[in-house]
C-alpha cells in the first residue's frame, strides 16, 4: 500500500500547481504549460482524489467546480462593515472633496496630498476572508452589516486565490487575518455569451453584465456559478490582522504579490490636475475596456491620513467616486401610462421604443408628475431625447419638436385613478397626484406588498412583483399577513398553477420561512410609513432597539417629541409616524403580523459611545483643524455646539479664546486646555 503522506504530498503538489496554471491562464493572459500537459495533471488529480477522498486539499481543483447546493443563504455579519462611497458627477465636485481633506486635516489649501486613482467596476461587490492564508468565507456586500454567505460560490472563480501565495518581496508568511473586498464582475464578451445562450435555452436575459455577474453569483447552486465566466477585482480591506501597511498604494501591490487580480490602470496622483486627467483618460478608454466601468474613485493614500479622515454617516471622508456623465439617447414614446404607489401617488410613465442606452436597453422612463409632463410637453408618439446615470430610473430631457406628428395631441392627466377609479386629488406643493382610494385600491395594495417583500425589506426570494400581482389577482395574499398563511391555504392550488412545480412551491414556502425572523431595522421599513426610507429605518432601530420600545413611544402622547429625539428625525416624518400608528387598521395588522412574524432587537451599536449626551464647545485656534476635533467627539457620541450654555459639559479653549471662554466661566463649566483634551479622549478611547 502507497504511504498516505506521499499521496497527500502529491495532491497538495497538483492542487498548488493546477491553482498556479489557472491564475497564469485566465489573470495574466499567460499559460505557463499546454492544455495536454494541463489536463494530464488534473487527471492524474481526480484519479487519486477518487481513491483517497479523505485527502483533498482545499484548494483542490474538484473543490472549486463540484459544490453541494445550499438550501438557502446564510447570514454573513462583516467584522468591519462594507461601507458605500458617495457620488459626485462634477469637476467642481472633485476640487470641493480635495478642500474638505485639506480643511479637515488643518492643511494649507495648496499642500500635496498624495491620491490613488482607480476604475470603478461596474459589478458586484465582495468580501473575501482568510485566516492564515487559506480563504475561509465569502459574503456579499448585503446591507453594509449583514451579507450573505456565498463562499460556495466565491470558491468557483478561479481569479480568487483559495490560498494565498506567501513569500513574495513584501511578506514571509501570510497575515492571520485578512478580509480583502473587491468587485466581482462579468465581461462584456461573456455577458453577450451567456445571454446567447440563455436566449437558446429560453431563460432570464440579462439587461447588463452586472445584473448578469449579480445573478450568477447569488446562485444557490454554485454548479450553476461555476458554469458562468465570472471575474474578480481586489481593491479594499477589512479586517485584517498582519504586518501593517502605510499606504493604500503599498496594499495593492501586496494584493497582486498574494495572486489577487489588481485593476492594471491603477494610478498614484500628486494633484488635483492629475486626478482629473486620469477622469478623462479612462473615459476615452471605457468603451474598448473588456469590462464595464461607471466612474473613477479617488482615495487617499497614507493610511493614517485615512484613519484620521474617517467617516461620515455611511460614507469614507477620504474615498469618494466621480461618476461618468448621464448617457443621452433618442427614441420614440409609445405611450404614456399611470402608475399607482403604494402611497397613492400617481406617476407618468413613458413606455419607449426599446433603446440601448450605455449598454443598457431602457424601455420605460419616468416622466414624474402631471406639472413636468405639461411644462416639457410630452406626448404619445414624439420622438424624446432620455438619459439614465447609474441606477437611476431613465428620465425624458426633451421632445424633439421637429419630428413632432402632425396629429399630435397633448397629454391629458385623468382625474380618476385608472386602476380603482376613485377620484384623484393633488395633494400639497410638490404636484403629486393622489389616488383617493386608499386600501380600497388594488394598485397601492400591491405595491405595498411588493414593497413589503422587497430587497431592503423583508427580501423574500422568490415573491416578486409578477407573483404578488398574480397572488393578489387570485385573492391568495391581499395583505402582509396572508403571506405567512399561503401555504397552508394554497399549497395544492399553487402546484396546479401554470409555471410552478413541486421545486419552486417549496423554495417560495421556504424563503417565506426563513423570514419569520426578520431584523428591527428591516422590519420598520417593511411598513412602508410614508417618509420612513431605509437609511431612517436604521436610524430609528438603533435609537429604540427593540420594536416594542418603538410602538410605545410611537403612540405615547408625547409621541412626536419622543421621536424627534432621534437625529435625522423631524416633524413631517414625526407627523407620518404618529398618525401611521393611529390608524386603526394599522394596528390591526400589525397584531395579526406579529403573530407570525418576531421582530428581532437591533443591535448594539459596534462603536463605543462614552460621551453619549456631552455637549462640548471649542474655542480659540487648536494646534488640530476644528473639523477633526469636532469629528473625533461626535466619533464618541458627543455634540458639538456653537454657544455655552448651563448644558454644557466642557469648553475646549485653545489659544486666543473668545467670549465663549468667559461665558464659561461665569456659568461654572469645566474648562478644557488642549492638554487636557487629549487626556479625556485617550481615557475615552480606553
Ligand atoms: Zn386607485
Amino acid at each position: 500500500m502507497e504511504n498516505e503522506d506521499q499521496i497527500k504530498q502529491e495532491l497538495q503538489d497538483l492542487a498548488d500547481k493546477l491553482e498556479r496554471y489557472d491564475r497564469a491562464y485566465h489573470q495574466q493572459d499567460a499559460p505557463l504549460v499546454t492544455d495536454a500537459e494541463y489536463d494530464a495533471l488534473r487527471r492524474r488529480a481526480e484519479e487519486l482524489e477518487a481513491r483517497y477522498p479523505h485527502l483533498i486539499p482545499t484548494n483542490s481543483l474538484s473543490r472549486r467546480v463540484g459544490f453541494a447546493v445550499a438550501t438557502g443563504f446564510q447570514k454573513a455579519t462583516h467584522t468591519v462593515p462594507m461601507l458605500s462611497l458617495g457620488d459626485i458627477f462634477s469637476e467642481a465636485e472633485v476640487v470641493d472633496f480635495m478642500d474638505k481633506i485639506h480643511r479637515f486635516l488643518g492643511l494649507p489649501m495648496d499642500a500635496p496630498i498624495e491620491m490613488v486613482a482607480e476604475p470603478k467596476i461596474d459589478g458586484l461587490g465582495f468580501s473575501a476572508w482568510y485566516e492564515d492564508g487559506v480563504f475561509t468565507r465569502g459574503a456579499t456586500r448585503g446591507d453594509g452589516m449583514v451579507g450573505e454567505d456565498i463562499t460556495e460560490n466565491l470558491k468557483t472563480i478561479s481569479e480568487l486565490p483559495k490560498k494565498l501565495q506567501a513569500g513574495n518581496d513584501l511578506f514571509d508568511a501570510p497575515p492571520k487575518i485578512l478580509d480583502v473586498r473587491g468587485e466581482v464582475y462579468m465581461s462584456k464578451k461573456d455577458f453577450f455569451i451567456l445571454n446567447e445562450n440563455q436566449e437558446k435555452i429560453k431563460e432570464k436575459i440579462f439587461a447588463n453584465p452586472r445584473n448578469a455577474a449579480a445573478g450568477s453569483l447569488r446562485q444557490l447552486d454554485a454548479n450553476i456559478t461555476a458554469k458562468r465566466h465570472l471575474q474578480i477585482f481586489a481593491y479594499a480591506l477589512g479586517a485584517y490582522e498582519g504586518q501593517s501597511f502605510k499606504t493604500h498604494w503599498d496594499f495593492l501591490q501586496t494584493l497582486k504579490g498574494w495572486g489577487f487580480p489588481v485593476n492594471p490602470l491603477i494610478r498614484l496622483c500628486q494633484t488635483t490636475q492629475e486626478m482629473l486627467d486620469f477622469f478623462h483618460e479612462v473615459g476615452e478608454k471605457r468603451a474598448g475596456l473588456p469590462y464595464d466601468i461607471d466612474g473613477v474613485v479617488y482615495k487617499v493614500n497614507d493610511l493614517a491620513l485615512q484613519k484620521r479622515l474617517g467617516f461620515i454617516a455611511r460614507s469614507p471622508r477620504w474615498a469618494i467616486a466621480h461618476k461618468f456623465p448621464a448617457e443621452q439617447a433618442t427614441t420614440r414614446l409609445n405611450k404614456i401610462r399611470i402608475q399607482v404607489g403604494r402611497t397613492g401617488a400617481m406617476t407618468p410613465v413613458a413606455d419607449l421604443e426599446p433603446i440601448n442606452v450605455g449598454g443598457v436597453l431602457v424601455q420605460h422612463a419616468t416622466l414624474h408628475n402631471a406639472d413636468e409632463l405639461k411644462r416639457k410637453d410630452i406626448r404619445e408618439g414624439d420622438t424624446v431625447v432620455i438619459q439614465r446615470a447609474g441606477d437611476v430610473i431613465p428620465q425624458v430631457v426633451r421632445v424633439v419638436l421637429e419630428k413632432r406628428p402632425k396629429n399630435s395631441q397633448p397629454f391629458e392627466f385623468p382625474s380618476v385613478c385608472p386602476v380603482c377609479g376613485a377620484h384623484a386629488m393633488r395633494e400639497g406643493a410638490d404636484a403629486v397626484t393622489i389616488c383617493t382610494g386608499g386600501l380600497t385600491c388594488p394598485a397601492q395594495a400591491m405595491e405595498r406588498l411588493k414593497h413589503f417583500v422587497s430587497k431592503d425589506a423583508l427580501d423574500i426570494e422568490g415573491l416578486g412583483d409578477k407573483n404578488i400581482e398574480q397572488f393578489y389577482q387570485l385573492g391568495w395574499i391581499k395583505n402582509p399577513v396572508d403571506i405567512f398563511t399561503l401555504q397552508e391555504r394554497h399549497e395544492f392550488d399553487l402546484l396546479s398553477l401554470e409555471g410552478w412545480g413541486q421545486k419552486s412551491a417549496l423554495k417560495l414556502f421556504d424563503a417565506i420561512q426563513r423570514r419569520k425572523t426578520v431584523p428591527l431595522n428591516r422590519f420598520i421599513y417593511a411598513l412602508g410609513i410614508p417618509e420612513i426610507g431605509e437609511a431612517t429605518a436604521k436610524d430609528i432601530a438603533g435609537y429604540f432597539k427593540s420594536w416594542q420600545s418603538f410602538q410605545e413611544n410611537a403612540v405615547a402622547s408625547d409621541a412626536s417629541e419622543r421621536l424627534m429625539k432621534i437625529d435625522g428625525i423631524g416633524v413631517a416624518m414625526a407627523k407620518e409616524i404618529v398618525d401611521f400608528f393611529g390608524e386603526e387598521h394599522n394596528q390591526k395588522l400589525l397584531g395579526n403580523l406579529l403573530a407570525f412574524i418576531t421582530v428581532e432587537n437591533a443591535m448594539e451599536e459596534t462603536g463605543k459611545t462614552p460621551w453619549k449626551g456631552k455637549t462640548f464647545v471649542l474655542t480659540g485656534t487648536l494646534s488640530v483643524a476644528r473639523e477633526e476635533v469636532k469629528a473625533r467627539i461626535q466619533e464618541l457620541g458627543g455634540k458639538v455646539s456653537g454657544s455655552v450654555s448651563s448644558k454644557t459639559a466642557y469648553v475646549v479653549a485653545g489659544t486666543d479664546p473668545g467670549s465663549k471662554y468667559t461665558n464659561a466661566l461665569k456659568l461654572n463649566i469645566p474648562i478644557l486646555n488642549e492638554e487636557e483634551f487629549k487626556k479625556l479622549l485617550d481615557e475615552a478611547l480606553k
